[in-house]
């Protein structure tokens, strides 16, 4: 467990808001944006819920008072969307309405697909009344064009990321390639239809394609990724000029975030499995 700790530390700023306050700071240092995330998931009870609240308000004021470049990321399950989502609703409106007061920017994170449709839903009612914020679209799902267009028509923001979470073929693409050609295709959908979105990968091939579409259409976009993952890449999309950005997550419910970090690369699976064999 020590080991796994450790490990999952690369991708983590600490247990504290101070720590991600200071990893966005030294990120800031290199040219590069943060998104802060308060680690959480799944959250059952409504005091829970108000909790995390209050901590995403916490890193707005720090944010603010700081005055550094970053916007913050939210879970809606961590601020009850399994309890009721009128409930989920009113908490995210809360949350982005004193973000819009210190003109900070937040991502909506998109959770497996129990949740995808509930979380647009909720993504279109907020956007209606403040336009900073934007919510993630994951490509490894089939309806996510449909949704991109609707999201798109309706002047929504959009991180276009492959989708972190295992999914059944009747809904899913399933392979990374086929996960990737629908990558490519919703990002050339965006660079016609958006003028402003996000493109969250470490992908090579996505991230020169992407490249190579902006010389032709010249879109505010930006490169996100995950803290602890492709740092020299990161350095050179900043060197040529290109808005890059850390996604920051802290917080003591490390282990689920840092499960899916694990299973999105075979090198991780067989670092965690060799030591645990010790082999
Ligand atoms: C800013 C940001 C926000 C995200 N938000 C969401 C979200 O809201 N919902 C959601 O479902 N998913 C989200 N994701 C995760 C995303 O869906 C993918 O699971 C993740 O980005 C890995 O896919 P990839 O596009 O980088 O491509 P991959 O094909 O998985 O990776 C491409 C290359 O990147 C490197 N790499 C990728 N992952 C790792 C890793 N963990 N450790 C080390 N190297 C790695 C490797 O070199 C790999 O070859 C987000 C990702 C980013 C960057």
């Amino acid at each position: 467990m020590s080991f796994l700790i450790r490990f999952a530390r690369q991708w983590i700023a600490g247990e504290t808001l101070d720590d991600a306050i200071s990893r966005t700071r030294k990120a800031n240092n290199s040219g590069i944006g943060g998104i802060i995330n308060f680690l959480g998931e799944h959250v059952r009870n409504k005091d829970e819920a108000k909790k995390n609240i209050e901590e995403n308000q916490r890193i707005l004021e720090a944010i603010g008072d700081s005055k550094l470049n970053a916007s913050l990321s939210i879970k809606l399950t961590q601020l009850g969307l399994e309890i009721e989502k009128h409930f989920c609703l009113s908490n995210v409106e809360q949350i982005v309405s004193s973000a819009a007061s210190k003109n900070i920017f937040v991502w909506i994170d998109m959770e497996n697909s129990p949740y995808t449709e509930e979380t647009i839903y909720i993504y279109l009612e907020v956007f209606k009344k403040y336009k900073n914020v934007g919510v993630a679209i994951q490509s490894n799902l089939k309806i996510s064009e449909s949704d991109i267009k609707r999201i798109a028509a309706a002047g929504g923001i959009i991180r276009l990321v492959k989708g972190a979470y295992s999914e059944k073929t009747d809904i899913a693409y399933t392979s990374r390639k086929d996960i990737t050609i629908n990558y490519s295709k919703l990002m050339g959908y965006l660079f016609f239809k958006s003028p402003f979105f996000a493109i969250a990968t470490h992908d090579d091939l996505l991230i020169n394609e992407a490249l190579i579409a902006n010389e032709a259409h010249r879109k505010k976009i930006e490169f996100q990724m995950l803290l602890g993952v492709r740092e020299e890449l990161k350095k050179e999309l900043v060197q040529k000029g290109l808005t890059v950005v850390d996604y920051i997550p802290y917080g003591k419910n490390w282990f689920p975030y840092s499960l899916r970090r694990i299973r999105e690369r075979k090198r991780n699976i067989l670092l965690v499995f060799r030591s645990i064999f010790d082999f």
